[in-house]
């Protein structure tokens, strides 16, 4: 067993590295679990990112996870590269144990492990993602500029994402394996009023095909009759869901109608005092980088406010 920490942070994306960053600048000697695979989180997967500020021409996902990871390093965090794979979280003192079964205690924890969105599970779509497969139109819509485009899913998130890229595409085509939407009433309007936005139903996605590296068509498979037919876009957005990583959490802290995180907005403290929880993993409505390095702040600023209390 080692000593009590100040504070323990699960989790090494935006959110976790900006929680390490200020609770190492506020002298806490932050413990951060970045995760054995996945360390530096979603943006490690992806290639260009436009909207972080401060890079005014961009910066690749991973070299700004990079550069989020050494700023934290400078300031004394110390980094993990290891999954956590139990959590008692209840008592005044926090257990976390790695993979090794090593324990690890801290008298505050911060989560921040973030959400996985759900894939369509075919052979080339990990390969084809950031070069035509998408699962953020917010992040990625702008590069689709005068394209035909498909959006997968049926949900609201799927309207949104819909009805935001027909700004930028020349067509979009929600393909959805029902003949209903699940959306809400208001959203699927929206959709439906689009004049650049159509709707193949009963169908889903077979095959997504790969030309030199990139995106350049898909085959779809009727739910009903199994037919299949061509699609000819340079865009895919998977839009079917995302899953917050809380298995760990489950029966400690509270979580949402959605299964997110609870937290007492606009604060990052959960249900246990001394636990706070920081970007996707509470977040299903913004869901971007900026704001998952927003929230990690606050509640690096919620634990020292906590420590200093207990003080
Ligand atoms: P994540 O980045 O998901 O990081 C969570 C981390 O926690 C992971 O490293 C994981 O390994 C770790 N972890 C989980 N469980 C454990 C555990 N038990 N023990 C230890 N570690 C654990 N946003 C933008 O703003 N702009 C973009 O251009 C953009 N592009 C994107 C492209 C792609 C392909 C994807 C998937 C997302 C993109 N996003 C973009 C969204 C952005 O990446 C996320 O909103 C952001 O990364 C969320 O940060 P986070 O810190 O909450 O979680």
């Amino acid at each position: 067993m080692s000593d009590v920490r100040n504070v323990i942070i699960i989790g090494s994306g935006p959110a976790g590295y900006t929680a390490a960053l200020y609770t190492a600048r506020a002298s806490l000697n932050p413990l951060v679990f970045e995760g054995a695979v996945t360390a530096g989180g979603a943006l490690m997967n992806t290639t260009e990112v436009e909207n972080f500020p401060g890079f005014k021409d961009g910066i690749m996902g991973p070299d700004l996870m990079d550069g989020m990871r050494a700023q934290a390093e400078r300031f004394g965090a110390e980094l993990v590269p290891d999954d956590i794979v139990s959590a008692d979280l209840t008592g005044e003192i926090k257990t976390v144990t790695d993979t090794s079964g090593t324990v690890h205690q801290a008298r505050s924890v911060i989560v921040a492990t973030g959400s996985q969105h759900r894939k369509l599970g075919l052979p080339t779509e990990d390969a084809l993602s950031g070069r035509g497969v998408s699962y953020c139109a917010t992040c990625d819509g702008f590069f689709f500029r005068e394209q035909d485009i498909a959006v997968i899913g049926g949900g609201d998130t799927a309207m949104e994402e819909a009805t935001f890229l027909s700004r930028f595409a020349r067509t979009v085509t929600i393909v959805h394996r029902r003949d209903t939407l699940r959306a809400s009433k208001a959203m699927q309007e929206r959709a439906f009023a689009d004049p650049k936005i159509k709707f193949v139903w009963d169908s889903e996605v077979a095959e997504i095909h790969d030309t030199d590296g990139k995106l350049s068509g898909l085959t779809l498979r009727n739910t009903k009759s199994g037919e299949s037919t061509p699609l000819a876009v340079t865009g895919l957005f998977v839009a079917i869901g995302h899953d917050p990583r809380v298995e760990l959490f489950k029966g400690q802290l509270d979580l949402d109608a959605e299964g997110y995180l609870q937290v007492d907005a606009p604060t990052t403290r959960t249900n246990v005092p001394g636990v706070f929880a920081a970007g996707d993993v509470v977040d299903h409505t913004y869901r971007q980088a900026i704001t998952a390095a927003g929230t990690g702040c606050s509640a690096a600023l919620d634990a020292e406010r906590y420590l200093a209390a207990l003080a």
